[in-house]
Order: structure tokens, then sequence, then C-alpha cells
């Protein structure tokens, strides 16, 4: 079952629209010197990735992982539970005030196996209406639980053309027990632009994991909200500028 799900998470993106299905960016969607005019003394490489959260908000860790990826100038997708949002409305609010990315990951991360198509699209909805009060603006990337779908599920999706987003890069920070663990993951992650990272700020390892990850010694790695790497090439400003200045 799992080489099949390896096989539709790699096939899917070859032939659907990145609009519909993204589960990495475009290696080249970013020019790579964007930034080269201010970071001359940086001699590491310029990687851009996607640093992505999901099962939050968190009252404690949420704040703390912001702090750090806007010490870095990090720009990265939260992908919240209602119910979460709900319970505290000001850290999804800092979040976007904060340029980030909010994308909906159901009102109660129900177990995916046990969820019905119909219960699924009508979490997606009641997320999507949380948001919507708290922002103002429509949420369109979705992230199901653990990544799983359905094909009813899908379709549902597509039909209200949602972007279904999910990850190539995988610290399974929530199985971990201690900071030494991802910090070791860190520094053996060879990161390839175009990476989705998956972590989560329900627990408290994404918080170093992007302190590491800006630190990297081979690469500077740079992270953008997933919507920037739907947009044409040719739209984008070049925000890295700021990171340097
Ligand atoms: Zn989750």
């Amino acid at each position: 079952m799992n080489i099949i799900r390896q096989f539709v998470k790699k096939t899917i993106p070859t032939v659907i629209p990145r609009k519909l299905y993204l589960v990495h960016g475009d290696a080249d969607h970013f020019d790579s010197d964007t930034d080269v005019g201010c970071c001359k003394t940086d001699s590491r490489s310029l990687i851009n990735i996607a640093f992505t959260f999901d099962d939050g908000p968190h009252p404690e860790h949420t704040p703390l992982l912001l702090d750090v990826l806007q010490k870095y100038q990090q720009q990265a997708t939260f992908f919240v539970i209602g119910e979460k949002a709900r319970q505290y409305p000001h850290l999804i609010e800092r979040i976007v005030q904060e340029g980030h990315e909010i994308g909906n990951h159901t009102l109660t991360h129900s177990e995916p196996a046990q969820t019905s198509t119909r219960s699924f699209l009508k979490e997606i909805q009641q997320t999507d209406e949380i948001l919507e009060q708290i922002t103002g603006k429509q949420v369109n990337l979705v992230r199901p639980p653990k990544g799983k779908l359905n094909l009813g599920k899908l379709l549902g999706l597509w039909r209200q053309q949602r972007t279904v987003v999910l990850w190539d890069t995988d610290p399974r920070d929530y199985l971990m027990n201690d900071h030494s663990e991802i910090i070791n993951w860190c520094h053996n992650y060879q990161p390839d632009s175009g990476n989705f990272c998956l972590m989560h700020d329900n627990h408290p390892y994404a918080i170093e994991a992007v302190h590491q990850l800006s630190e990297h010694q081979q690469a500077r790695i740079q992270s953008h909200p997933v919507s920037r790497w739907i947009e044409n090439k040719a739209l984008q400003p070049t925000r890295t500028q700021q990171a340097c200045a």
C-alpha cells in the first residue's frame, strides 16, 4: 500500500497543474542570483525551499517559532487546525501580519481512515469560515491530515479549485524526544531547491530546525510561502533582497 501511495505521490504532480496539487516546488522557480548584489560576503549557495508547519497554532511554540522566523527573515506556511485557530485567533493574526501564509488543515485533524468524504469537506468548510473571520481573506491551500486523501476527498477539493499541498522532506519532528535529534537531522540534510519541508508547531523542535537550517553550513536556505511556488516566475518580487539588508 505504501508503495502505491509513494507512486501516486510522485506521479500526480507530473500530470496535474501545480495550482491543484503540490508536493514540492520547481527547482528553478526562484532566480538563484536574486540577491547576489547585497550578499557578496556569503559564499554559500542559495537554496529556495518552503518551510511548512502543521497542527498549530500552539500557545507556547508558535510565538517562539514566529520569533525565529522573523530573526532569519524566513517566510513560511502554517497549515492550521480550525479548532485551534478559533482558540488562538491572535496567533493567526500574527502569522499573517508577519508575512506568512495560512493553509487549511481541517477543523479537528480527524483520522483520515475514519472520516467520510462528506465530514472531511465539512471540516474544511468550517475551518475556511473560522480563518476568513479572523483574517478577512479566503484560504486556498489545503493539507489533509497525514497527507491522506481518497479520490472523493481529492475531487471534492478540486471542485473548489483548492490547492492540495503535501511535502517531499520530513524530519519527523513529531517523533523526536530531544533537541539533539533535530540538530543531527539538520546537519545531515542536503537541501534541494524546491523542497517542501514538513514540520509541526505543536511540537518544540521546529524552532530549533529553523535556527539550524538558517545557519546551514553548505547552503543559505531561504524559505518562501507555498503560494509563491504557484505564481508565475515573472511575477516574483525580489523579496530576498530584504533578508540581506
Ligand atoms: Zn497534521
